[in-house]
C-alpha cells in the first residue's frame, strides 16, 4: 500500500471529525465512552489500511463502537473518504504509530482488537516491529479486558508461524488456529474480508488466522 505522499492529506486529517485529533489523543484513556456517546464496547483494529474491514464492520454491527488506527496519513485518507460517501456514527479513526497505543486506550478500555495482514517486517533485527510480536502483544496486554479477544488474519505463513511461537512466552492462548479460513464453513461464518484477504485470496492463497485470549 504505497499511499504515503497524498499532497494535503494531514491537513484534511485535522479537519475531519471522524478523526480523533492528534493533539488530542493523550487525553483519550478512559473516554471513549463519552467520545461516542454511549457505553457500547470498543473494537480497534490496528493498521486498518483503508478501512473497508473496519467500516463494513461498523455498519454491521451498530451496537459496538469501532476504532480503525492507520500509521499513514495518505492510508488513512481512503478511509475518511469512504465515512464521507456512508458516515456511521460507530466509528472513528486515530492516526498514530501503534506502539503508542497504551497511551491512548486505558487499561482495559478495549473489548477487541483486529490485526488484518500486518507488515511482514521479514528481518530479524525488525521482529519487534511486527504487529503481533511479544512487544506489541504486551501492549495489547494493557489496553484489552479480561477475557477479551485479538484476531489475526494474514496470508503470510511465515509472519504467521512467527505469530504463534509468541504466544507462550507472551503469556496469551489460542481459541481458533486455522490455516485456510476459507475452507472451513463455521469460521467463516459472519467473516467480513479486508482489502488484502480479497486480493490474495482471489490469487489462491490460504488465509491464516488465529483467535487468542490470556
Ligand atoms: N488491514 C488492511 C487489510 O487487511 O486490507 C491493510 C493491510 S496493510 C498490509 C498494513 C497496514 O498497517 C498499512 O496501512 C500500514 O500503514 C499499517 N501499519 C503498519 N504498521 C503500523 C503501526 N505500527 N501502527 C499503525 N499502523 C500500521
Amino acid at each position: 500500500m504505497r499511499l504515503r505522499n497524498i499532497t494535503g492529506s494531514r491537513e484534511v486529517i485535522a479537519d475531519s471529525r471522524f478523526v480523533i485529533p492528534e493533539g488530542k489523543l493523550e487525553q483519550c484513556p478512559g473516554t471513549f465512552h463519552e467520545i461516542f456517546g454511549n457505553d457500547h464496547p470498543v473494537h480497534i483494529e490496528i493498521g486498518m489500511g483503508k478501512g473497508r474491514f473496519i467500516h463494513t464492520m461498523a455498519k454491521l454491527h451498530p451496537e459496538i463502537n469501532y476504532i480503525g488506527i492507520e500509521k499513514y496519513s495518505s492510508v488513512l485518507l481512503r478511509a475518511i473518504q469512504k465515512m464521507e460517501e456512508e458516515e456511521l456514527p460507530n466509528l472513528k479513526f486515530i492516526r498514530m504509530d501503534a506502539e503508542d497505543i497504551t497511551k491512548v486506550f486505558g487499561k482495559g478500555e478495549v473489548d477487541q482488537i483486529y490485526l488484518n495482514f500486518s507488515d511482514p517486517w521479514p528481518k530479524d533485527r525488525h521482529a519487534k516491529r511486527r504487529l503481533p510480536s511479544r512487544q506489541f502483544l504486551a501492549r495489547y496486554d494493557v489496553i484489552l479486558r479480561e477475557g477479551g479477544r485479538l484476531e489475526f488474519k494474514t496470508d503470510n505463513r511465515d509472519l504467521f508461524d512467527f505469530a504463534v511461537e509468541e504466544l507462550e512466552p507472551a503469556g496469551w492462548k489460542a481459541d481458533v488456529i486455522t490455516y485456510d479460513l476459507h475452507a472451513d464453513a463455521t469460521l467463516m461464518e459472519g467473516n467480513v474480508m479486508t482489502e488484502y484477504e480479497e486480493k490474495f485470496s482471489s490469487m489462491g492463497n490460504p488465509i491464516c488466522k488465529y483467535v487468542i485470549y490470556r
